[in-house]
């Protein structure tokens, strides 16, 4: 069981799911990770016997021992993607196998068994087909989709644990901002780090989160959205923000993103970024940018425009920079023209309202 077999789930319906017109009034104003359809997936794993008991049932409490091991030691990692309503009223996944293959490098770093990649892409058809009424039809609504596991063992010694359950859970959401697309501010802290070489910063893990939450208050205190993150050795190149990567528009039109060296979350909205500008001629280059040159850069109009991506808000322009000794703008502020391309491109395929040529559309319905 252990093995790439396909294991079949056993559906146990939800007895008592959201009445039609209660659904209807949640998912007119879903906003953000707030509400959830009525089922999840569940699979355990024990040493010895592999992954067993996959279901889909009713969305309820898990029952958890206060010596479980995650409570203690945060083995713990996640994924998140979207499913999106399609013109023709299909249901389509966005590159459901790239978040397979993170999940699989994101237990392999925090010493957790690997989920084979059908069972996770099969979780993901499941749940879809049973909670497909949760599906926001409206144009910017999508079914956003939380696969997680974590170390269920009773236990306090310090080890890999030998127990783990694996789950999925969605939640309809509306358009990441309410108003249409705005600049965020971001703040360089100038206090914390995300990750250093040889830590778990391209690991998806609750902990990177824990850990980056006194960073990102720090920002608020500034009047700032978003905490963006220096390089844990020098203190002097952009590694990402919180929770979404980074890319710089330069005058000649070139795209610029700080490599993947093993601090930076390997973002698939980063990955598409590269391949549909690559696709469209643009130049890419994947090195460190400092806050320095991005400084230097804004003012001179070297680094005409800077955004953040991720799948929560797709891409996101930033519009100030704000750190401990200086404060400036890029493209004045607003949006640039490059960013509104990118980001109308993506959307467009991930909707299914543009050709799809890397085949990231994944139908399920
Ligand atoms: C998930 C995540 C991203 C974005 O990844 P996507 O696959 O594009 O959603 C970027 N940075 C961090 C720290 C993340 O956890």
């Amino acid at each position: 069981m252990s093995g790439g077999d396909n294991l079949e789930f056993e559906i146990r319906p939800n007895p008592a799911p959201v009445g039609d017109a209660e659904r209807a009034a949640l998912l007119a104003n879903p906003g953000f990770g707030r509400i959830f359809t009525d089922h999840m997936v569940t699979i355990r794993y024990a040493d010895g016997k592999g992954w067993y008991e996959p279901r889909v049932e009713a969305r309820a409490p898990i029952p958890m021992d206060p010596a479980s091991a995650v409570l203690h030691y945060a083995q713990e990692i996640f994924e998140g993607l979207k499913a999106y309503t399609l013109p023709d009223g299909g249901v389509a996944m966005f590159r459901p196998d790239a978040n397979a293959a993170r999940f699989a490098q994101s237990a392999q770093r925090m010493a957790m068994p690997a989920l084979p990649v059908e069972t996770f892409l099969q979780s993901l058809r499941e749940i879809i087909a049973i909670d497909r009424s949760w599906l926001p039809t409206s144009d910017e609504g999508s079914l956003y989709l939380r696969p997680f596991a974590y170390a269920s063992e009773v236990f306090l010694g310090v080890r890999p644990a030998m127990e783990y359950l694996y789950l999925v859970i969605a939640s309809p959401v509306g358009p990441y901002f309410s108003g249409g697309v705005k600049p965020v501010s971001v703040w360089v802290t100038p206090d914390y780090t995300r990750a250093a070489p040889g830590g778990t910063g391209a690991a998806k893990c609750g902990g990177n989160y824990a850990a980056g939450l006194s960073a990102q208050a720090e920002a608020i205190e500034h009047g700032c959205d978003q905490v963006v993150y220096l390089d844990a050795i020098e203190r002097k190149y952009i590694d990402e923000l919180g929770g979404m990567n980074v890319f710089f528009v330069l005058d000649d039109g070139t795209l610029v993103t700080p490599p993947l060296t093993g601090t930076i979350l390997p973002g698939i909205t980063r990955d598409s970024v590269i391949k549909l500008a690559g696709r469209a001629g643009r130049r890419i280059e994947e090195r460190p940018v400092s806050l320095e040159e991005w400084r230097s850069g804004a003012a001179s109009g070297r680094i005409r425009e800077a955004f953040a991506c991720g799948t929560a808000a797709v891409i996101t322009p930033i519009g100030q920079i704000r750190s401990a000794d200086d404060e400036f703008v890029v493209a004045d502020g607003g949006t640039g023209e490059v960013t509104t391309e990118l980001r109308k491109q993506l959307v467009d395929i991930q909707r299914g309202r543009a050709e799809d040529p890397f085949g990231w559309v994944h139908r399920v319905l």
